[in-house]
């Protein structure tokens, strides 16, 4: 299945997992051929779901597993230890989402159908692959443009499921589990309460979601979108609510317009709740998940003339091994 063999490694300082191998890709441009996720390009193979999945429908949105996927759904995690180190195989699962059946329609120029056919796709196949009790947590997530590292031209999200939560993800359910400990509120009503009343930072508010510049941003115009009303989980609101569907990629596509007027290239990552079924017992985040956590879209612009000042990961993902840099480093040319 991989193209080149990788594997997650535990930081032992942050206890946070990275995935790493070397990408033979990354010494040279991957081959352009014509577009495998058009819509006449016919049907590839492994296809997951559809939206709408209607006989006699054409479809929408998509998802098709990952051409060259870095989490495959098959065999054993193979956890083990060498010294001080934790490492596994990368089972989980990749998906790219393919958002439109047109080449040129995206998430900020489709139609606002459109674009909830794919929210819709988005929270089938979150709830469809935290039924897999080995899943921990399941992470959609898009990259656009040169400076964001995106994978393919054509209109697509992706999606991991991982048998760990990313350190971001990881980092906000402790914060949001400490906070509702001491207050007994979440700390997003909290943040949308004041945003509303001091409308200091509030994008616009379209019925039940709002966009806004967080208070404390990682990155210049960083832009998140919240539901109004607490709610954990985005899958649960994405598939039972239509209507609430629709005001959502309306605003997802007007605010991603105006995050293109600043620049073109960005990171997006939806933060919905962590799979229920997989209670961690080290981090006890489950006990309080439906009233401590609120998910969320974050939206982080790529601004190359800042990009020294900040970086961007939900999970590290390194191209070149250590053991290829090393030798690479020691055999480099040094003055002195
Ligand atoms: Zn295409
Ligand atoms: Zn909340
Ligand atoms: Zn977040």
């Amino acid at each position: 299945m991989f193209s080149f063999p990788v594997e997650l490694r535990k930081d032992p300082i942050t206890r946070s997992w990275v995935i790493t191998g070397d990408d033979p890709a990354e010494s040279g441009p991957r081959p352009e051929s014509a577009c495998r996720f058009c819509a006449d390009s016919g049907t590839p193979a492994h296809v997951i779901a559809t939206s709408p999945n209607t006989p006699g429908v054409p479809w929408s949105a998509r998802s098709v597993v990952h051409p060259t996927p870095l989490y495959r759904i098959e065999g054993e995690p193979g956890r083990r230890g060498d010294g001080i180190y934790d490492c596994m195989h990368s089972v989980g699962a990749h998906e790219v989402l393919v958002e439109n059946p047109r080449h040129d329609r995206h998430l900020w120029n489709a139609g606002d159908d459109e674009i909830a056919y794919f929210l819709r796709l988005a929270a089938e196949r979150i709830l469809d692959l935290k039924r897999d009790p080995r899943i921990k947590y399941v992470s959609l997530f898009k990259d656009y443009g040169k400076n964001a590292g995106q994978e393919f031209s054509h209109p697509t999200s992706q999606i991991t499921a991982t048998m760990f939560v990313p350190r971001r993800v990881l980092y906000e359910l402790r914060a949001g589990r400490e906070y509702f400990v001491s207050k007994e509120r979440c700390v997003f009503c909290d943040i949308l309460q004041q945003e509303e009343r001091q409308a200091q930072r509030v994008i616009e508010v379209r019925s039940d979601y709002i966009a806004l510049c967080p208070y404390a941003p990682r990155v210049p115009y960083e832009t998140w979108i919240l539901p109004r009303n607490h709610d954990a989980s985005f899958e649960r609101t994405g598939l039972n609510k239509p209507g609430l569907r629709t005001n959502l990629a309306a605003l997802l596509r007007r605010t991603l317009q105006r995050v293109r007027s600043v620049t073109e290239d960005f990171h997006l990552v939806l933060h919905t709740s962590p799979s229920s079924i997989h209670p961690s017992k080290n981090l006890g985040y489950w006990k309080t998940i439906d009233d401590d956590y609120h998910w969320h879209i974050e939206i982080l612009p790529v601004i190359s003339s800042k990009a020294r000042s900040y970086t961007f990961k939900e999970v590290y993902y390194s191209p070149v091994s250590s053991e290829t840099a090393v030798k690479q480093l020691r055999e480099a040319k040094i003055d002195g």
